[in-house]
């Protein structure tokens, strides 16, 4: 039976009111995302987290990441379920949620390595675009305006100076050598982060969050998002 994305017509509606955020690590996509979900009174989706719960899964179950075929088969073993729960992506990946686990320095080593695979992208399309048949999302990642939803009409690239990227993510007590992430994410072939020609590019480097959001609501109007009455920062 073919799932609901399959069918003609389904990807198409699921797309139109989906609000796609990109843009380099530490630029202040998940802050804003959520702040702007919020303003809007819709789900927040972080797509970063799916990969970093499989790779958490496959460090945790010591599978060789070089090797392909051990790669391949751990990851079709995997029992992966991503849902919107209080307005929030919960994943769990054989019935566990990686926690705090899903930002352990092991985990931002190699996530990139792990979503450069571009079979498992292909697999991992239907379920991201499966999350916006519920209605709006606000979902951020790195390829959400070019490869998950390009026929949306609301989307946004952030960007941010690479020294005070690295000094936010500094402040966050991470470690996260966010430069060679970046380099990977914008180097592989499957779906690189890039900006999608029609996104808006924000430099949030001197903007506040709610500077961020301000802008996003207006730009969302002007593209007929229909924003509830209430719509404002909080
Ligand atoms: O957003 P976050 O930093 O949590 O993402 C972790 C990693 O997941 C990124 O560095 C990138 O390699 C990968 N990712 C991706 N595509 C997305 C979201 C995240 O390749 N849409």
């Amino acid at each position: 039976m073919p799932s609901r994305c399959e069918q003609p017509g389904l990807e198409e509606a699921a797309q139109s009111l989906a609000v796609a955020i990109d843009g380099p690590s530490a630029s202040g996509k998940s802050t804003v995302a959520k702040a702007l979900a919020q303003a809007l009174g819709i789900p927040y989706c972080n797509s970063g987290l799916v990969y970093r719960a499989i790779t958490w899964s496959l460090i945790d179950k010591g599978v060789p990441l070089d090797s392909q075929s051990a790669f391949k088969t751990a990851v079709r073993q995997m029992n992966l379920e991503c849902r919107i729960e209080g307005n929030e992506l919960r994943v769990r990946v054989d019935g566990r949620e990686p926690g705090e686990e899903a930002r352990s320095p092991a985990v931002n080593a190699a996530v990139s390595r792990v979503a450069a695979c571009s079979w498992l992208r292909r697999r991992l399309l239907p379920i991201f675009r499966r999350l916006a048949e519920g209605g709006p999302i606000v979902m951020e990642g790195r390829d959400i305006g070019t490869a998950v939803f390009p026929n949306s009409r609301f989307k946004f690239y952030l960007d941010a100076d690479p020294r005070v990227r690295e000094q936010r993510r500094q402040k966050q007590g991470e470690a996260d050598s966010i430069g060679e992430r970046d380099w990977e994410d914008r180097s592989r072939a499957a779906a690189p982060l890039q900006r999608a020609p029609d996104a808006v590019l924000i430099d949030s480097t001197e903007m506040t969050v709610d500077e961020v959001v301000g802008r996003m609501l207006d730009e969302l109007r002007k593209r007929g998002f229909p924003l509830p009455k209430d719509s404002s920062i909080r």
